[in-house]
């Protein structure tokens, strides 16, 4: 079959290149066998710290240097992984107070943290209260068990209104606003929420506007935008004292599938520099800011498993790994796909020949489907494979006691 360019040339659309060494997945420099081998089991994620570095160093080169940029730390909490976004960007988001505690312990100050997540608990906001973070409210309730914390601690507290707009960004891949959302409080009551924090002793930052997550579209990217600043600046107006903080949120997506292009920063520059020229006319000294995850580190990391069993069953050819959904849950389409489509899947070892295979993990759901009639390179029991676009919303977002297999393995190498 002379497949293997066709799967080549899908694989180049969506990811980019691929580094084989002496015919072996070369990933952040390493021998992807080699590292097995050194870990001693599989399966595990592996994440490239210069690529990392090189995303942040593209984004900063071509956006506006006025926009602060900060790591959304959900899409990869691995310790180390934000010990070293720490090092190069401006600021860390931040869903919960486990995430909080490995936020403060990097070198980004409290000030350039923010913590939003609907259902924060007593204890998590009391915590972001002592540590002099900035809390993103998510309702109104919120906002008065804010007020009583800081009475009680007597630490007044650092607040931004995290709004649920009017509008809503179709074709991002999860939406939130413009419908009821657990998320922020609804654009048409801010107006009040600001009359009600005035009278708390609260130190009122600004607003968290976030529309959507996986978004590949430049001109959504910038319709979002230029609503989110007309919104800013229209509830801004409504707030006796200054505000000093926007937080336009996250959301730009990295290519997974045949047929995903990347964005290309150089068309939704130039509305940034727009919406911060506009920002500081209408409000003075702001900080705009946003939050990206997914973008600064999905496409740094790959996920190793090993082949354990490959099966034919009435002409499909099975691949089965020792890696499955309870490691990599979004690459089986059951984290915020609607339709299942294949993740980017290649063979460790290169070889010339390919197949239409079906790869599969260990566990006993037919849930757990990592490729379906997929091409992959020749396979035998034992050789590794890896999933690409892997950095972002991996293990952590995966259920990994589901069936009681040993914990995955995170490296961070480069
Ligand atoms: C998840 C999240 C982000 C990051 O989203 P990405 O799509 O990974 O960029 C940003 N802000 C908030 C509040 C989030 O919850």
């Amino acid at each position: 079959m002379t497949l293997d360019t066709k799967n080549k040339s899908t694989l180049h659309e969506s990811v980019g290149s691929l580094v084989y060494t002496d015919d072996v997945l070369t990933w952040a420099g390493r021998n992807v066998n080699e590292l097995a081998d050194e870990l001693g089991s599989t399966p595990f994620y592996v994440y490239d710290r210069n690529h990392m570095t090189q995303r942040v160093a593209e984004f900063r080169k071509i956006m506006p240097e006025k926009l602060s940029l900060h790591y959304a730390m959900k899409a990869n909490p691995m310790p180390e992984v934000v010990k070293h976004m720490a090092s190069v960007v401006d600021g860390l988001d931040v869903a919960s107070g486990g995430e909080l505690s490995v936020a403060l312990k990097t070198s980004i100050d409290a000030k350039d943290i923010s913590f939003a997540g609907p259902g924060k608990r007593d204890a998590e906001l009391k915590s972001a209260i002592e540590s002099n973070v900035t809390i993103n409210v998510e309702s109104e309730t919120e906002m008065r068990r804010i007020a009583s914390f800081g009475d009680s601690l007597g630490i007044r507290p650092h607040v931004a209104i995290r709004v649920n707009p009017m509008y809503e960004i179709r074709t991002a891949g999860m939406k939130m606003g413009g419908r009821p959302s657990q998320f922020g409080i609804d654009a048409e009551r801010v107006p009040a929420a600001i009359a009600e924090l005035a009278t708390y002793d609260i130190d009122f930052r600004g607003f968290h506007v976030f529309s959507g997550s996986q978004n590949l579209r430049a001109d959504t990217i910038v319709e979002s935008l230029e609503k989110t600043t007309d919104l800013v600046i229209e509830l801004a107006a409504t707030s006796r004292t200054p505000i000093s903080y926007v937080n336009l949120g996250g959301g730009i997506g990295i290519p997974y599938f045949p047929g995903d292009k990347r964005v290309d920063l150089n068309l939704i520059a130039p509305a940034f520099h727009s919406a911060i020229e506009r920002f500081s006319a209408a409000l003075g000294q702001v900080e705009p800011i946003i939050e990206l995850g997914r973008y600064l580190v999905g496409e740094s990391g790959i996920f190793v498993s090993r082949i354990i069993d490959i099966k034919i069953s009435r002409g499909t050819k099975f691949v089965i790994c020792d890696g499955g959904l309870n490691n990599h849950l979004a690459a089986s389409g059951n984290f915020g796909q609607v339709i299942r489509k294949n993740y980017p899947v290649v063979a460790v070892n290169h070889s010339e020949k390919s197949e239409l295979v079906t790869v599969v993990g260990p566990l006993c759901t037919p849930l757990d489907l990592l490729g379906n009639k997929m091409l992959l390179q020749d396979l035998s029991v034992g050789a590794l494979i890896a999933i690409l676009q892997s950095g972002a919303y991996g293990a952590s977002s995966s259920p990994s006691s589901f069936l009681s297999h040993p914990a995955c393995k995170e490296i961070l190498v480069g």
